[in-house]
């Protein structure tokens, strides 16, 4: 399985920055996890190659460039964009972003070849086919309803956290993994903003060790995402201080294998 981190911001020659601000991890060429920087990072022949994306909460940083996307796509469209969410995020996106005001509402939307976008509900807990790829989400814990999910394209697994602080259910998910290869987690804020991550919802490197206690897996790649980039510096030398084998922070436009 291939995986990149989009790029969410280029420097003047238009190479990507190391910061992460929005978050799309694009996988296998063809199935994105989140929507941020979707329409910013891909190539021309990427665009038209993605139509499977998976929304793990509708906070804007993951979302962000979703209607733009489809917006570009609109007119060429030979089949609809699919968004997998659960239906409760589904009806958040339905109500604050695709709600005639903010965004024209895609879902009742067709071009000369027919729809252009559908929301496909997903279970929690249960196993459901994205493309290739067979993939599991569990709610984690965030200020707003949030799943991390596993992603198994048949030979190789990698676990998502999204947005979250302590949880067991997505531990369970892993957990219950046969063989997991790479785990990319959130590390938002650093430990002089504990009471912040507290509130927010999200980890620092030393809740980050914790709830690395609960992994019951050895040997896989674990990356941190979600670097607060005001705060990447200090966050990044905490994480090198935990000294955790397999520990290292996923760099935006990069390509991934496992
Ligand atoms: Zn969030
Ligand atoms: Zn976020």
């Amino acid at each position: 399985m291939n995986i990149q981190l989009l790029p969410s911001t280029f420097d003047t020659q238009g190479h990507a920055t190391p910061e992460q601000r929005l978050t799309c991890f694009l996988i296998d060429e063809s199935v994105a996890v989140d929507a941020g920087s979707i329409a910013l990072a891909l190539s021309t022949e990427q665009r038209e190659k993605v139509r499977d994306i998976i929304v793990t909460h509708p906070h804007m940083d993951h979302i962000a460039s979703l209607p733009i996307f489809i917006d570009d796509l609109y007119p060429t469209l030979k089949r609809p964009i699919r968004v997998y969410a659960t239906q409760v995020v589904i009806d958040l996106l339905e109500r604050d972003i695709f709600n005639w005001n903010v965004y024209p509402r895609f879902s009742e939307l067709k071009n000369d070849f027919g729809p252009v976008m559908e929301y496909v509900p997903v279970p929690e807990g249960q196993e459901f086919q994205v493309a290739h790829l067979k993939v599991t989400v569990v709610p984690v814990n965030h200020i707003v309803p949030t799943v991390g999910l596993l992603v198994s394209d048949g030979r190789s697994t990698v676990a998502f956290s999204s947005d979250t602080a302590e949880t067991d259910e997505f531990w369970n998910l892993v957990n219950g993994a046969p063989h997991v290869d790479a785990l990319l987690i959130e590390t938002s804020f650093p430990n002089s903003m504990a009471q912040l991550a507290e509130v927010s919802r999200h980890f620092t490197p030393a809740s980050l060790e914790r709830e690395l206690g609960k992994l019951n897996h050895n040997g896989l790649d674990i990356l941190a995402v979600h670097i607060k980039p005001a705060y990447r510096e200090t966050i990044i030398a905490e994480l090198k201080a935990l000294n955790i084998s397999g520990l290292d922070v996923m760099l935006p436009g990069k390509t991934y294998s496992w």
